[in-house]
């Protein structure tokens, strides 16, 4: 049972809380941007669910081999903004992440370095690379920017990081790429308790943004993939846990995106490598109950990750926390309700 964070997302309020009350909640891995503040900012939010009694989660972080819509920002000039555009990007954004107020000032992303000073429209920090305010904007003004990680930083980062696991992101398509950043991994030469592989239909095209809402692969081609990924996982030396991405960061845009990585398994069959299976990407409270009646695909389920759905539950109390100018960890009539919330998404899967 995982709280994904997000690849991308570097608010550090949010995350502290939300790692916070999902630790509390029970859940057993946060996944995180691979970012010093971020993995300092979700451990506050342990060291706080702990003080409460709650088992300290593993600390995961994510990795992409290439290209990849959970490592990406949005970014966009609104200088070339017409002042009557009624703004559907602010309404669709669901991380907050373009304000309504006007120009921000350019942040310096921790990833990609400099933005040579520009003038962006998106809270760096906040965007966590969802993709929905792309084909939004009528003009085509967003546009997308990838935060991979240079390769020779990715040893020292995970030596300075210490977590307890990483998620690898990959394209069918990709298998070198995917074997040159599992060097990277294993030379930092940490313990890992898991290395998750993070795969779905999509395959490794360019441009980005068709591919990321393009058709992909057939079932049988990622099969195939799988099985490279699993003899190159073994063969460094980590046990693989495999997370089938269903639909992308979907999972609070309708019940329906359940049905995404659901159906993605039983494509899949009894195919999928040895490891346990953790579904994502389009999960949300139904996913339980789309499995239930399906006992013998259940019983192929290791567990499950939440991540857009899980803040965006929280979300009205994490803001309401913000408007008294404190987190909603120190609101103390508040968080019991976040807690709640979290255990309402949690808790069945807990049970289970
Ligand atoms: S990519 Fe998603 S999170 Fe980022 S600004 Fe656009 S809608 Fe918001
Ligand atoms: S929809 Fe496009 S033009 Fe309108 S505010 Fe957003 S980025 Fe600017």
């Amino acid at each position: 049972m995982k709280w994904i964070g997000g690849a991308s997302n570097q608010d550090l309020a949010a995350i502290e809380d939300l790692a916070g009350l999902y630790s509390l909640a029970g859940v057993h891995c946060l996944d995180l941007a691979a970012d010093p503040a971020v993995v300092a900012a979700a451990r506050r939010g342990i060291a706080w669910a702990e003080a409460r009694g709650a088992a300290r989660p593993w600390v995961m972080v994510s990795l992409s081999d290439g290209a990849d819509p959970h490592f990406r920002k949005a970014w966009f000039d609104p200088a070339r903004c017409p002042s009557d555009c009624l703004r559907p990007c602010e309404r669709v954004c669901p991380a907050l992440a373009i304000p309504a107020l006007g120009p921000q000032p350019g942040a310096i992303s921790r990833f990609s370095g400099a933005r040579d000073g520009a003038v962006s429209g998106v809270l760096e920090e906040r965007c966590y690379g969802c993709g929905r305010c792309l084909p939004a904007c009528p003009l085509g003004l967003i546009e997308e920017r990838d935060q991979l990680l240079p390769a020779a930083a990715v040893a020292p980062l995970l030596a300075d990081l210490r977590p307890d696991a990483i998620e690898l992101h990959t394209r069918i398509g990709r298998p070198g790429a995917f074997a040159a950043r599992l060097d990277q991994v294993r030379s930092a030469g940490i313990p890992l308790r898991r290395l998750a592989v993070s795969l779905g239909l999509e395959v490794d095209r360019a441009p980005f943004p068709s591919e990321a809402r393009g058709s992909g692969a057939g079932v049988d081609r990622l099969v195939d993939e799988l099985w490279n990924r699993f003899a190159q996982v073994r063969a460094a030396g980590f046990a693989p846990l495999w997370q089938l991405d269903g639909r992308p960061m979907s999972g609070d845009v309708g019940a329906g995106t359940a049905h995404a990585a659901v159906g993605l398994l039983a494509r899949l069959g009894g195919l999928v490598p040895p490891g346990p299976v953790q579904l994502a990407g389009g999960t949300n409270d139904r996913t339980l109950a789309l499995l239930a009646r399906q006992p013998a695909l259940a019983a192929r389920v290791a567990g499950v990750g939440f991540g857009s759905v899980a803040r965006r539950r929280l979300q009205p109390l994490l803001l309401a926390a913000q408007a008294r100018g404190v987190s909603l960890g120190e609101a103390e009539d508040l968080w019991p309700q976040a807690l709640v919330l979290a255990r309402a998404l949690v808790a069945p899967w807990l049970q289970r």
